[in-house]
């Protein structure tokens, strides 16, 4: 993920990074604050998951090894969206 152009979720054209909604095909792009609130989503099944696998044992320890997988991606995944975001507005 290096490109420091974002680009419309429908028509795939570049868009500035800032904009919220494509002035090609006028599709509502997803805002930072969805990222922010992925990464809050994601810290919080992590910490969920950890106390799982710490404090429990058996089924409900996998399923919170589980939380604590999908929460590390959530919340990698999420910050490093809105540092792309943030790297592309400021290229401008
Ligand atoms: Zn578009």
């Amino acid at each position: 993920m290096s490109s420091d152009r974002v680009r419309c979720v429908e028509c795939r054209e570049p868009i500035v990074g800032d904009a919220r909604v494509c002035p090609h095909c006028r599709a509502v792009q997803p805002s930072p604050l969805l990222d922010v609130g992925v990464v809050v989503a994601g810290v919080f099944a992590l910490l969920f998951g950890v106390v799982l696998a710490v404090m429990t044992a058996g089924t409900s320890r996998l399923f919170g090894l589980a939380l604590l997988f999908v929460g590390f991606g959530l919340a990698v995944g999420g910050y490093t969206r809105y540092v792309d975001r943030q790297a592309a507005s400021r290229a401008r």
